[in-house]
Parts: structure tokens; C-alpha cells; sequence
């Protein structure tokens, strides 16, 4: 069973996101800011990351800059969330190391496909838009 750290500071946003996953199957872990994000990937090893951007603390920018900055938490993958599909947002997950990108209200199949496509090593957007073509 994979485990997913969900971190999502809009309680309503967090149940029902956490619940869903569950259904599917995933373990699901949850932190309420980025401070806390950036703990639990390190004490809790999950899987995959669900980095909402909007966060008290730490905004998830910030917080997937630092799981990328450190070796213990540098290899799980990171799918940042953010409200408004914004132009310049893409760019900036990039910048900060994110794997892949989604917008809010989630769309469960879609996340469901880049959260499998992270977990099986294939990459998603952004992660396989870096692969040099070969
Ligand atoms: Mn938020």
C-alpha cells in the first residue's frame, strides 16, 4: 500500500481529499502547514508528497524547496496543488522542484493518473518534460 503525505492547511479540502485517497486504497498521512509537511516527509517516509501551495508556516514552495534540499527526502515525488491555474505557477513548481502540477477542485481520476504515473517511475508532466530526448 502506498503512503501519501497530504499536506492541506483548508480542513473541509483535507477530509475529503484524504477520504477519497483512502477509498482507493492509499494510506494517507496529513499536515496542516508546511512546517509540519516538511517534518512528517521526514518522519513518516511517504511515497508521494500532495503539496497544497497556499500553506501557514511555510508556503509549499518553500517546503518542496526543502524536501529537495535535503537527501532523505529529495527522491519523493512532489505534485504541488494550487487554486487557480495561474500563468507563471507551472514554472514556479518547477523552480521548486515539483514533480508534477494539478489544479483545485481536484479532479480525483486526473490526480489519480499523475499519482500513478509518480509511483510507478514513469513521471509526470514536469518530471518527464526534465528527461533529456533521447
Ligand atoms: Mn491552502
Amino acid at each position: 500500500m502506498s503512503k501519501i503525505l497530504l499536506v492541506e492547511d483548508n480542513e473541509m479540502n483535507r477530509d475529503m481529499l484524504s477520504r477519497r485517497l483512502q477509498r482507493r486504497g492509499y494510506e494517507v498521512v496529513l499536515a496542516v502547514d508546511g512546517q509540519s509537511g516538511v517534518e512528517m516527509a521526514q518522519t513518516e517516509s511517504p511515497d508521494l508528497v500532495l503539496m497544497d501551495m497556499s500553506l501557514p508556516a511555510l508556503d509549499g514552495w518553500e517546503a518542496t524547496r526543502r524536501l529537495k534540499a535535503v537527501a532523505s527526502t529529495r527522491h519523493i515525488p512532489v505534485i504541488a496543488l494550487t487554486a487557480h491555474a495561474m500563468s507563471g505557477d507551472r514554472e514556479k513548481a518547477l523552480e521548486a522542484g515539483c514533480d508534477d502540477y494539478d489544479t483545485k477542485p481536484v479532479e480525483l481520476v486526473r490526480l489519480l493518473g499523475k499519482i500513478e504515473a509518480l509511483l510507478s517511475g514513469f513521471g509526470g508532466d514536469i518530471a518527464s518534460a526534465r528527461k533529456p530526448t533521447a
